[in-house]
């Protein structure tokens, strides 16, 4: 992951907003979402954040000046899909990349005709970044791994292959929905340990799961495995990603197939799509407890264990209804990042995913796991923050919570911020619980 002249933290926009010290969209970052006018029934476009703006990728197209490589990765785009930009690979993405910084730097020629390219963001809504073909879940959080099976298994937290093989399961992407789309309570089949039998109702542990997204780029043939040293070109970028959870449904269902409708009725992604090049800047040594086994080779290579891992501050804030119609605003409830919590680098992902002759395609989508700290406050689930319901979490307006009532919105947030870099953040990632379908 090399930096250039895009990663510049002294390069400045003429869109003003970008200049702003803490927003999440600097000339530096240039993330990719799909949008429309706010309450239209247009056709979704790609846009690129910039400040507090949209630019009209189509519209750019039309009016800027292009180099033939930026001008084939942005008619890739134009019909209003990513995947097909996704599928032309990381050297495509990085001639637009580099085309895009330039037309929208301070002093650009390019001023005058991108101008009416822009839409205030607050003007527009926003869906799921592309259309998302196969979804898998992984587990990479050993942190939260360790303390979910504490709670499952005191005598047998962590299983024995977790060190191994990255665990993951086939989810479901039919119900991964954009940022701010309601989340129904789920109903299901549930089983107190005292009852003879089960009953069918809605959730009472409604949860979260504070993950990243990670977006397969290019993708590979059936049967040819993508080996790890290569994995890192098959990824095109990172979203945040809310894995809403029924705690009383998954232990019940869970064995011996893993989760199926505790975890399938809704998960949140974030709208922007952070590309590996705006990471670069904040890649990190793979950290792994004292005592973890060497991985096979197959998941082994110098630059997974240099800076595969991704320094992303995470946190998890909660507002109720209460907190709401009183014009509260919401409480933070938990800090991590992701780099103190992954114990399998994305590429080892990709690698893992691949190695039995698995095809990606471009779109897929990878969930992290959820990524807890190794500390009771950097937990990023409700199950670990309550000590499985046992320790409720008390809200400064005298409200507490175990797991999610009707009418919390819960919001994840990401950015990534180290000396001698410009911050670069990943929007919203937001939620509110509405009540389940009458039986
Ligand atoms: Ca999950």
């Amino acid at each position: 992951m090399r930096l250039d002249e895009t990663h510049d933290p002294a390069l400045r926009s003429w869109v003003a907003s970008a200049n702003a010290d803490g927003t999440d969209f600097p000339i530096q970052n240039l993330p990719f979402g799909r949008f429309r006018r706010a309450g239209g029934t247009a056709a979704w476009r790609i846009g690129v954040a910039i400040g507090d703006q949209v630019l009209d990728v189509r519209a750019a197209r039309e009016h800027g000046r292009w180099n033939p490589g930026a001008a084939a990765a942005l008619d890739a785009v134009a019909g209003g899909d990513l995947r097909p930009l996704m599928a032309l690979g990381a050297q495509a993405r990085r001639a637009l990349r580099t085309a895009l910084s330039q037309a929208l730097a301070e002093g650009s020629a390019q001023r005058d005709a991108l101008l009416p390219c822009l839409l205030p963001q607050e003007a527009v809504e926003l869906t799921v970044p592309c259309a998302i073909g196969d979804y898998t879940d992984f587990y990479t959080g050993i942190h939260h791994a360790t303390a979910v099976g504490k709670l499952f298994r005191p005598d047998n937290p962590l299983l024995p292959n977790y060190q191994w093989v990255p665990i993951g399961y086939h989810g479901r992407s039919s119900s991964i929905v954009a940022n701010g789309h309601p989340i129904r309570r789920p109903l299901g089949q549930t089983k107190a340990a005292d009852a003879a039998q089960p009953t069918f109702g809605p959730s009472r542990r409604l949860d979260c799961e504070l993950e990243l997204g990670f977006l397969i780029g290019q993708g590979n043939a059936l049967g040819e495995p993508v080996p790890v040293a290569r994995a890192e070109e098959h990824l095109f970028g990172v979203t945040l990603f809310n894995d809403w959870s029924a705690r009383d449904i998954q232990p019940w269902e869970y064995q011996p197939l893993g989760p199926f409708l505790s975890k399938n009725f809704g998960s949140t992604i974030s709208p922007w799509v952070v590309t590996m090049e705006a990471l670069a800047p904040f890649r990190a040594p793979l950290q792994r407890p004292a005592g973890s086994p060497e991985p096979l080779p197959y998941l082994d290579s110098a630059e997974t264990r240099g800076s595969g891992a991704l320094d992303i501050r995470l946190e998890v804030w909660l507002q109720t209804a209460a907190m709401h119609e009183a014009g509260a605003p919401a409480v933070r409830i938990s800090a991590t990042s992701a780099a103190e919590a992954a114990y399998w680098t994305a590429a080892q992902l990709v690698a893992h995913h691949t190695s039995g002759g698995c095809n990606l395609q471009p779109g897929d989508l990878f969930g992290s796991g959820t990524l807890s700290g190794p500390g009771p406050q950097q937990a990023g689930s409700l199950l670990e923050l309550t000590q499985g319901g046992k320790q409720p979490i008390r809200l400064p307006n005298g409200e507490s919570r175990t797991f999610l009532e009707d009418g919390d919105t819960l919001s994840l947030r990401g950015w990534c911020e180290r000396p001698g870099t410009r911050r670069i953040g990943f929007g919203p990632c937001t939620g509110t619980i509405v009540p389940a379908p009458a039986i």
